[in-house]
């Protein structure tokens, strides 16, 4: 069986029209994500590109064929910054310019009028890696993330690993070789990428939803200004913690933190100077504990940090390092950063009361600010 390139071309460009469409109104308009609307535009410089050499044989062809290499090249780069978003990591500069840039002067400088296969060896250099970069990206994102991730970056890599031989085999045979033609070819090429385009579209519906879902679940559990944790959501995860006494045999200390005459900062510098101590001290706190422990902003200039297996001397110790680090925190000129008072309240295995816990640091905090502030004081009474 002789299967007609041409005639493939056409279904193909058709598929990925169809792909494109139904991808924008069902992904797309439906969660924003950035992961749709890269796989929108890889769709569509595929369906251009493919396009272009259907002027393959006519006059055109000395403009369309390195156009349409440009183009999938293009299409290779957008999948791979897909990839990366779903990290938030936004693809290097030099891929958009670079890659396709590069794929262009070698087609143009490689007879494109007379050569279907110009610039070829760059083309396929070019697919392989950025389709290669596309895998790698998506087997680095976490585990948690979802189950498409896995059978996502095996086709990617399947298909990395196609052109890379196809590419061997290019350079080792010429455009004209037995291999090349047959099993390399550009028919069987095209039916294998249609078929990937059909299963991507739709594992990459799953992912784009799966990335709107994470999005909304930063908005809906972390504080805006400082990016802590919100109380609800510290809360929750503290009752969770609580619950859950395998990782540090039960006990650990919870520490409550308030800003010593914090409404002096605003009348003094401004509410923006406040904002700024706010901020100041949560990244503090932050760069003090461990991220396996959990730190909140309780409300206003309240926060509250839950140190699973640490004591209360231990607590005692995290506190002093976070009013270290915030007195030492650069400011904009002028400002003078608040001290801060905390109450310590450490539990063991029989706790599993959030509230408790919180309302007996909170009684050591009353004492500690009565005591002249700026000091941490124990719910047992000490220090
Ligand atoms: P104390 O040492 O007794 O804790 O005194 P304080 O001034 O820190 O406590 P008070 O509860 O009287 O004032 C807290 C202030 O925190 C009042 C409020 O305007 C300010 N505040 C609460 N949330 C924010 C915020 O998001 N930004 C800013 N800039 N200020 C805030
Ligand atoms: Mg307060
Ligand atoms: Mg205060």
């Amino acid at each position: 069986m002789v299967l007609d390139t041409a005639t493939l071309r056409i279904a193909f460009a058709l598929m990925a029209l169809v792909l494109v469409v139904l991808f924008y109104f069902s992904a797309y308009r439906a969660t924003r994500s950035p992961y749709a609307a890269w796989w929108c535009g890889a769709l569509l410089f595929f369906l251009t590109g493919s396009g272009c050499f259907l002027l393959d044989g006519t006059p055109h062809q000395v403009w369309a064929n390195p156009l349409g290499n440009t183009l999938l090249v293009h299409g290779g780069v957008a999948v791979w910054a897909g990839a990366r978003s779903l990290r938030t990591v936004p693809p290097p500069k030099w891929a958009f310019t670079g890659i396709p840039l590069v794929t262009l002067v070698a087609s143009l400088l490689d007879h494109p009028a007379t050569n279907t296969w110009s610039g070829g060896a760059v083309f396929l250099a070019a697919m392989s890696l950025t389709l290669g970069l596309t895998s790698r990206e998506l087997w680095r994102l976490e585990p948690g993330y979802s189950r498409v991730r896995i059978p996502l970056a095996a086709a990617a890599a399947g298909v990395a690993f196609f052109y890379f031989f196809r590419w061997l085999v290019f350079l080792v045979e010429g455009q004209d070789g037995q291999v090349f033609t047959t099993v390399f070819g550009s028919a069987i090429t095209t039916l294998v990428t249609m078929v990937l385009l059909v299963v991507v579209s739709f594992s990459m519906a799953a992912l784009s939803t799966e990335q709107q879902t994470r999005a909304l679940r930063v908005v809906a559990t972390r504080d805006d200004l400082t990016g802590l944790l919100n109380r609800k959501a510290f809360l929750d995860l503290a009752a969770e913690r609580l619950a859950d006494p395998s990782v540090t045999r039960g006990s650990g200390a919870l520490i409550l933190a308030d800003l010593d005459h914090f409404k002096r900062v605003n009348d003094t510098y401004g509410h923006a100077a406040g904002d700024f101590a706010l901020q100041a001290f949560a990244e503090a706190c932050t760069a003090t504990v461990r991220s396996t422990d959990l730190t909140g902003r309780y409300g206003g200039e309240e926060f509250v940090i839950l140190v699973p297996g640490a004591s209360a001397e231990r607590a005692e110790t995290i506190a002093g390092e976070i009013s270290r680090r915030l007195a030492a925190a650069d400011t904009p000129a002028g400002i003078e950063m608040p001290t801060v008072s905390y109450g310590i309240a450490a539990y063991d295995g029989g706790t599993s009361d959030v509230d408790r816990l919180v309302a007996s640091a909170d009684a050591a905090l009353y004492v500690a600010k009565s005591r002249g502030r700026n000091r941490a004081v124990r719910s047992d009474g000490s220090h």
